[in-house]
């Protein structure tokens, strides 16, 4: 049998996982170990945070120290392991209701704090796991088990909404796009900071199927024909950003103080020892 490198990171007794067939989940999952392959993180220094929702299963998944959180808290756990100890590579799985809506506050502040995390939202458009409920990222118009007729509510742009409260790495891709995607979250690791990255992952179960998407491969073609690279979008005149159209690579990044060292200055200035 063929060993793949990958293999490794993941907790061989928990699989298989027990997402749907086509789901995006285990893509950006999977991403996510290639990303710390690539920059040579240590498995035994890293650490998966997750909150709850169907992206969150990863953590049960991924062969680290993980932690299955509380809906919506995986950034303040988050934020208290990486306080504890500044050395451990903090990553967080989390979901677009659980990291927009009820974790909305806890995602602000952690940007805005700039806590040295890598935080990966798996955006599938609704709330899968508890029945296809509209979330704070269910784009306008389209149907969920709370929009039947579709969503009136005017959905966030995370990439945005992280921006403005302070990270100081910003960047989204999807499912499709798989090696830009390893790309980014390893660009995320580099930044000492707040780094996050919006993964579009498809759900043919909730939102797709609510939506007439058709099967697995045409929610990703359509990744596929509506995604435009950054540099390319910034050139595109205002009515062809219009439609379906988004942005996908880097937007952002800064140099501001990290969280920990900043805290560091603060027991100093106390008349304690830095970590
Ligand atoms: Fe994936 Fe959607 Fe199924 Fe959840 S409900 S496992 S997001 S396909």
């Amino acid at each position: 049998m063929v060993e793949r490198s990958y293999e490794k990171y993941f907790r061989q007794n928990r699989l298989p996982h027990l997402w749907c067939p086509g789901c995006g989940n285990g893509i950006a999952m999977k991403a996510i170990v290639q990303a710390i392959e690539k920059k040579g993180l240590s498995q035994d220094n890293t650490v998966i945070v997750s909150g709850i929702g169907c992206s969150s299963r990863a953590s049960g998944y991924m062969d680290f120290d993980t932690l299955h959180t509380a809906h919506g808290r995986a950034i303040p756990f988050a934020t208290g392991i990486k306080l504890a100890n500044p050395d451990l590579n903090v990553v967080v799985i989390t979901g677009d209701g659980d990291c927009t809506a009820i974790g909305g506050n806890h995602f602000i502040h952690g940007c805005r704090r700039n806590v040295d995390l890598t935080v990966v939202l798996f955006n599938n458009n609704i709330y899968g796991m508890t029945g296809g409920q509209a979330s704070p990222m269910t784009p306008l118009g389209k149907k969920a088990t709370t929009a039947p007729y579709g969503s009136v509510d005017r959905p966030f742009d995370a990439c945005k909404l992280a921006e403005a409260a302070g990270a100081t790495y910003v960047a989204r891709s999807t499912a499709y796009h798989v090696q830009h995607l390893v790309n980014m979250i390893a660009g995320g690791f580099d930044n000492k900071g707040f780094s996050f990255i919006e993964a579009l992952v498809q759900c043919p179960t909730s939102y797709g199927r609510k939506n007439k998407m058709g099967s697995p491969a045409d929610m990703m073609k359509w990744m596929r024909d509506n995604a435009v690279m950054k540099a390319a979008w910034d050139k595109l005149p205002d009515e062809q950003k219009a439609g379906e159209k988004f942005p996908i690579g880097l937007f952002y990044r800064d140099t501001a103080m990290d969280y920990d060292t900043a805290y560091d200055q603060v027991i100093e200035r106390a008349g304690g020892a830095a970590k």
